[in-house]
């Protein structure tokens, strides 16, 4: 028999979804069912949420509606109470709530409540795998996070060749020329999502084949607990039965991890003969890969290395609309771009600005408007040393001329597109470090005598036009801003 409080919310589930209708199905998903009922303790039901910020935006946005569907359920004495996880690994912290007979009892501070996790690295560690040597098929757990798919990774010039060579090798596992296949770039630029929406691809498209990913880290503390327990062989022997195998951040074992990395190469060499597909992820290129086995090295240099960028300003733009889209959040255009414009190190940074700034909104019950937004992104922007991009200056000169930002890349001899044009080679030129031929390049495709020219021009007028000088003041200013 189903226990009471998991029939309860399902019942509270069934009338919430009729209660959003069909047209916010996705903020159903979002929100409501990913919440674990937990307990049914009188007339009080115990739900447990992900995050503290989920718990949040629930008592933000949809307060009545669940006051409702508990009274529906459990009477007028009926309470909710939640229960945060904090990680993967299922700890609840003692923050409650109570609703809805004190109303709602807001949190203080409630970051500081929350307990540390120090066993996060563990939340994925494998569970002892090889105990289990001789099997021909075997269960492996791929440890493969169902949330970075090939789908959800936006498409851009910085990354279209490591994509569709991450495609091809979903297709045909360790048959194609892409064997290994390395991803490297700067940190937070998406090797870990591609290399993981690769992995799962490959499932979907080869249910038969056994697929593993694993960090650099682990690998090594595995090959180390297998040293220390005489199980070496057995250690191998599970690796040697993997179809593919991605390896997260090999760089880690640069310099170190000897033991490991030649462990490693055997394991590679093996998989290599019998056509199994090796994935590797690196912060750095090959050739900089300093410290790693040059037997090893080498081995890598056999395949495809594919090299991510970061994504120029429209690959930002789309990041945010799919992000806000998945959690079933609505921000106006203007947000966006002004997020995507000033946030341009990594993808993680932008996603991490995205988050605060919902998380603020959600916690301060403001909403997300263009002034909160500059507020937060620039705070966020000075901690994390701010870069100005000529795509920015293209921006603001555009913006404060009223013209489409577009105007800048056409042949239009228009006197007003030919000044934001000089506005913006003025300014590239002042204020980031590119080159003069790059400059011209970014602005209408230009050569760089007249990037040089365009400056010579804006500071003439400067000297001798009371309105020029007017402009280039409060332009200056904005960017000081
Ligand atoms: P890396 O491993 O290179 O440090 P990650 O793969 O961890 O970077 O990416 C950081 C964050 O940015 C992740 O949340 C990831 O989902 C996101 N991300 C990176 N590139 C893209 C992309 N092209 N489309 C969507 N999300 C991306
Ligand atoms: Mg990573």
């Amino acid at each position: 028999m189903e226990e009471e409080y998991k029939r309860v919310w399902n019942e509270c589930l069934g009338v919430i979804k009729d209660a959003l209708g069909p047209e916010n199905r996705r903020a159903f998903e979002t929100w409501f069912v990913p919440i674990v009922p937990l307990q049914l303790d009188g007339a009080t039901l115990i739900v447990q949420v992900p995050s503290q910020f989920f718990y949040e935006y629930l008592e933000e946005h949809y307060i009545d509606l669940l006051k409702r569907v508990i009274k529906m359920q459990l009477g007028v004495s009926g309470m909710l109470k939640y229960s945060v996880v904090m990680d993967q690994s299922i700890r609840t912290s003692p923050i409650v709530t109570t609703l809805p007979s004190q109303g709602r009892q807001s949190v203080r501070n409630p970051l500081t409540e929350m307990p540390v996790n120090l066993n996060k690295e563990n939340a994925r560690e494998l569970p002892n795998p090889f105990i289990v040597p001789g099997i021909q098929k075997m269960r492996v757990n791929s440890q493969l996070s169902p949330n970075y798919t090939l789908e959800n990774f936006v498409e851009g010039d910085c990354n279209r060749l490591a994509r569709s060579a991450g495609y091809a090798v979903a297709e045909k596992p360790g048959t194609t020329s892409f064997n290994p296949l390395l991803l490297y770039s700067g940190v937070g630029l998406g090797k870990t999502h591609l290399a993981n929406a690769i992995g799962l691809k490959t499932k979907e498209l080869h249910p038969d084949k056994t697929v593993l990913y694993v960090t650099s880290e682990q690998f090594m503390q595995q090959y180390a607990e297998a040293g220390r327990a005489g199980t070496v062989g057995d250690f191998i022997h599970f690796y040697e039965m993997i179809n593919v195998l991605i390896v997260d951040d090999i760089q880690f074992w640069a310099g170190k991890a000897q033991k490991t990395q030649e462990a490693f190469f055997h394991i590679f060499n093996h998989l290599h003969q019998r056509n199994c597909q090796i994935i590797i992820t690196s912060d750095k290129a090959p050739g900089d890969l300093q410290g790693l086995e040059p037997r090893l090295l080498s081995r890598l240099k056999w395949g495809l290395g594919a090299d991510l960028q970061a994504p120029d300003v429209e690959t930002r733009k789309k990041i945010l609309r799919q992000k806000l889209q998945n959690d079933g959040i609505e921000m106006g255009d203007d947000v966006v771009e002004y997020i995507a414009y000033n946030i341009n190190t990594n993808v993680r940074e932008l996603e991490g600005a995205l988050i605060s700034l919902i998380a603020q909104s959600s916690l301060n019950r403001k909403q997300i408007t263009l002034d909160l937004t500059r507020q937060m992104i620039d705070k966020y922007v000075q901690s994390s040393a701010r870069e100005i991009t000529i795509d920015y200056i293209q921006k603001v000169v555009c913006d404060y001329l009223s013209l489409p930002v577009e105007s800048i890349q056409n042949t239009s001899r228009k006197r007003e597109i030919v000044q934001a044009r000089q506005l913006s080679m003025y300014f590239a030129k002042k204020i980031t470090k590119s080159s003069l031929a790059v400059i011209g390049m970014q602005c209408g495709n230009k050569d760089h005598a007249t990037v040089l020219h365009a400056c010579k021009t804006i500071e003439n007028l400067r000297q001798t036009d009371r309105h020029m000088r007017n402009m280039v003041d409060e332009l200056e200013k904005k960017f000081k801003e």
